[in-house]
């Protein structure tokens, strides 16, 4: 920890800082410079943050810096030099042609595809026969949407869960679905492989501690004006209630611009590689807004490294109930499955859709 004393800062205002300092565990290495001083505290941070704030309000302290970050169970540099693999998340589930095994955040590109929200039984089928036809793994699919109006469709609730359920069985897809109160948690972990939190929840911490129970893998959005430290700080929130399975996911901020609904912040996706072992995935829809450039934005968040992507596919965008102006259409999403994969072979990873990658 580095503390900044004011060029003003007399003798006594030093010594009691140092005093709180060495109270609290930490041997003192004063820097007496010409203007100021400053003071680096060398020792075990953890558990520590509360001191923070004490030494802030200490007369003539400028400025306290901690060293390491405040996310520990999530950060990829265990101590200086000494860093963690990338975390790679597996599960199984069951179809009618027995079990099938999913696996995140290794070699293999992941794809996530679907309607942004459950409307029907027909709708539904027809969006996962789709995805599956051009190689998608799991069938993303709101149950409980969060709107920005009350008055706009809200979801089917339990029988869009159903429903869900109903297409992982007949095409072999996992089920990803949108989690958006802590009551819910019971009922959607039973329908879900992976539990998505939206970016409107990504600080509801009573939600982010009930995480922690599950077992399932978690698919956390990035709040659309949270910044990449604060996103994982809410990752350390579910894994160090005892859930390390935390998928993190770039879908947009808000920013000035306004000829699409969010900004694709792909600097996050190498910038999260760099601080956080977690899987990093980018969902281009809520990004972009617009499903004309969800395709150019996907192959970039290829070519930036991420692990895979969640994308909204609607067969008849022009009446989805929600979301139809980002969503793509069966010829979208074929497109964009067959451009990927020269973006993902130049990255390194595999896209496993591709005849070529299939051991024969
Ligand atoms: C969604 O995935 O349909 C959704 C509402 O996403 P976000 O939370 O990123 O807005
Ligand atoms: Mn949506």
């Amino acid at each position: 920890m580095i503390i900044q004393m004011n060029p003003n800062a007399t003798r006594e205002h030093i010594a009691n800082v140092e005093a709180i300092i060495e109270e609290a565990g930490y041997t003192v290495h004063p820097i007496y410079g010409t203007h100021l001083t400053v003071l680096a505290a060398v020792g075990d941070e953890r558990g520590k943050e509360g001191l923070y704030e004490r030494l802030l309000s200490q007369p003539m302290v400028d400025k306290v810096e901690f060293i390491l970050p405040p996310y520990k169970l999530v950060c990829r540099e265990v101590q200086k030099g000494i860093s963690r693999p990338d975390s790679v998340i597996q599960f199984e589930f069951e179809w009618k042609q027995g079990k099938k095994q999913v696996t995140i955040g290794g070699p293999e590109f992941v794809m996530m595809a679907g309607p942004c929200s459950v409307e029907g039984r027909d709708q539904l089928m027809e969006c996962a026969r789709i995805v599956k036809k051009y190689g998608a793994v799991c069938l993303r699919g709101g149950a409980f949407k969060p709107r920005t109006s009350p008055y706009s469709f809200q979801g089917l609730e339990e029988e869009g869960l159903k429903l869900l359920a109903e297409a992982r069985y007949e095409y072999g897809l996992a089920v990803v679905t949108e989690l958006m109160d802590a009551h819910h948690l019971d009922l959607v972990e039973q329908y879900a492989d992976v539990i998505q939190i939206g970016a409107r929840n990504m600080q509801n911490f009573m939600l982010l501690k009930a995480l922690g129970a599950t077992k399932r893998p978690i698919l956390l959005k990035r709040g659309m004006s949270s910044t990449i430290v604060e996103w994982l700080m809410s990752a350390e929130y579910i894994t160090s209630r005892g859930n390390p399975r935390v998928i993190l996911c770039e879908r947009g901020i808000r920013t000035f611009e306004t000829q699409y609904r969010n900004t694709l912040d792909l600097n996050a996706v190498p910038v999260l590689k760099k601080l956080t072992h977690l899987p990093v995935f980018v969902d281009p829809s809520h990004a972009t807004g617009r499903s004309d450039i969800v395709v150019p934005m996907s192959l970039a968040a290829a070519a930036a490294g991420c692990h895979g992507l969640i994308v909204e596919m609607h067969p008849n965008p022009a009446k989805a109930l929600s979301d139809g102006a980002q969503s793509l259409n069966e010829e979208g999403f074929q497109i964009l499955m067959e451009r990927l994969p020269a973006v993902i072979r130049a990255v390194g990873k595999i896209a496993p859709w591709e005849p070529a990658a299939v051991p024969v």
